[in-house]
């Protein structure tokens, strides 16, 4: 069974203008899955509540995306743009992550993808940046937490770009174990091998730094040793920050990965956590319009069981 796919309307109203985060990403990708064989189980989501991105923001930071939104759009850093749409796309995009968990916890679904952008996970508590909002898997990793009551929930993160806001979120708390292959030096610069976490948190956070010229056959080997520690987590549940930017042809990043390994990283997540209660991913980077679908295919039949 192929896993289900959340998607709502608004994320293609988010307007960046001239940017390579581009409505076109989701409208390619939604093509290409309507095409494929198997056919294609497209839910609507929920909008997550201030509430629920209240778990992992400030309500400064909340009100203000909300308010540049209402006041007809703006950039807040050089690369991260509000339009009209915006808030109203990015609560939608969290609120697709929340709920693939709700139909994979009640067995609604085997696995499940949040189509969405804005994407989330260089977003800080306070700050919004790199083309982040809402930090959507943080946000689903503490309503698992929070309103589900889970004790451990590991957040892979396999964009090419390091997930500062992501780390930054759990880096004292010992219920959320983060795993990060990027880049680096990169941006956003964070990620180095010894952030490992502190206090509670002290050893679940996860960084492997990689050069740029590491090939697919080292990634894989890579990701799949460090998938080994994730496992000894012993995670109930695991979100995935599904970023497609280490394709080797991505526009602006870059590493030296193929369509064929999005299956491959997918496949090494669902055998790895095979005692976790589901398995939900949530789309991040990927800019290159031609191979995106097709990574993003290849990763859901990863996860197929
Ligand atoms: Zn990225």
């Amino acid at each position: 069974m192929r896993p289900t796919v959340f998607y709502h309307e608004s994320s293609l109203r988010h307007d960046t203008g001239s940017h390579p985060e581009t409505a076109a990403r989701v409208e390619r990708i939604l093509d290409h899955l309507h095409s494929a064989s198997g056919g294609l189980d497209l839910r609507s989501p929920r909008a997550a509540s201030p509430e629920d991105v209240g778990r992992v923001h400030t309500e400064t930071h909340i009100a203000r995306i909300r308010d540049v939104a209402h006041a007809g759009g703006g950039h807040l850093d050089a690369d991260t743009v509000v339009s009209p749409d915006s808030y109203t796309a990015a609560l939608y995009a969290a609120g697709a992550t929340l709920s693939a968990i709700d139909a994979v916890l009640a067995g609604d679904a085997p696995a499940a993808f949040a189509l969405v952008r804005p994407p989330g996970h260089h977003a800080r508590a306070g700050v919004a940046m790199g083309f982040c909002l809402f930090n959507n898997v943080a946000i689903g990793a503490r309503y698992l937490v929070e309103e589900k009551g889970l004790s451990r929930v590991a957040i892979v993160d396999w964009d090419v770009h390091h997930g500062n806001g992501t780390q930054e979120t759990f880096y004292r708390d010992g219920k959320v174990f983060y795993l990060s292959l990027h880049r680096h030096p990169f941006y956003p610069g964070t990620g180095a091998a010894d952030e490992r976490g502190a206090e509670s948190g002290a050893g679940t956070t996860l960084n492997v730094p990689l050069p740029a010229t590491t090939s697919s056959e080292e990634y894989r080997r890579i990701f799949g040793e460090a998938m080994g520690e994730v496992a000894d987590f012993r995670p109930e549940f695991v979100l995935i920050s599904a970023g497609f930017d280490a394709y080797r042809e991505d526009p602006i990043a870059g590493l030296n990965l193929d369509i064929d390994d999005y299956g491959d990283l997918a496949a090494r997540v669902r055998v790895a956590c095979s005692e976790a209660r589901g398995i939900v991913s949530s789309l991040e980077g990927g800019y290159n319009l031609e191979a995106l679908p097709k990574c993003v295919a290849a990763h859901l039949d990863g996860l197929d069981e």
